[in-house]
C-alpha cells in the first residue's frame, strides 16, 4: 500500500519520494515509537555554528540507506549530523561532525569494556559514570557528550578499569 496522499501532504516536497509505503517519516512519526522514547531530546533547530538544522534522508546523503530508519538532523556547513530514534523524529542525541564522532566512539570503548566483560552490569556502568560526571544517569550517553565530557567518560572508564572495576 502506499503512503497516504494526506500523509505525505505535510512532507516537505523533495523528501516525498524517500517516503515509505507504510507512510511514516519525520513529518509523520509513530505515536506508539515516539511514547517508547523515554528521555527525548528536542528536535535540534540551529547548530552551533548558528547554521540552521535541516532533516536530511540518507540517500541524499550517502546515497543508500544505512538503517530502517534512514533519516537524520544534519548542518550542511559542518557535515554535522545526528540519527533519529526509529520511526520517530526524536534526536538519538546532539549534532556531531566528524571529530567528535570519532571522539565518542573512541572513549565509549573502554567504557563498554567495563561492563561488557562482567566487570559491573550495564546499570551499574551508566549510574557510575553518571555520578562521576555530575549528571542524571538519563542523561548519560555518550550521544549526548560533548568532546571534552567524552574526554572525562574515557578517563574515568580507565581508571576503573585499572581498579579491577568497583567490585
Ligand atoms: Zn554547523
Amino acid at each position: 500500500m502506499s503512503a497516504q496522499p494526506h500523509q505525505l501532504a505535510d512532507v516537505p516536497e523533495a523528501f516525498r519520494p524517500f517516503v515509505p509505503d507504510h507512510g511514516k517519516s519525520p513529518w509523520h512519526p509513530s505515536v506508539k515509537a515516539t511514547k517508547r522514547v523515554l528521555n527525548p531530546l528536542p528536535a535540534p533547530t540551529v547548530h552551533e555554528c548558528g547554521t540552521p538544522v535541516e532533516i536530511a534522508h540518507h540517500q541524499q546523503v550517502y546515497g543508500r540507506d544505512y538503517s530502517e530508519w534512514p533519516w537524520m538532523y544534519r548542518c550542511a556547513a559542518c557535515d554535522a549530523s545526528v540519527g533519529m530514534h526509529p520511526f520517530t523524529n526524536i534526536p538519538l542525541g546532539t549534532l556531531a561532525d566528524k571529530a567528535l564522532r570519532d571522539i565518542r566512539k573512541a572513549c565509549k570503548q573502554p567504557f563498554q569494556v567495563l561492563w561488557e566483560h562482567g566487570r559491573m552490569t550495564r546499570t551499574e556502568a551508566y549510574a557510575g559514570l553518571a555520578a562521576h560526571l555530575g549528571i542524571e544517569v538519563e542523561a548519560c550517553h555518550f550521544g549526548w557528550f560533548d568532546a571534552a565530557t567524552c574526554i572525562r567518560a574515557r578517563d574515568w572508564a580507565v581508571a576503573t578499569l585499572r581498579n579491577g572495576g568497583t567490585r
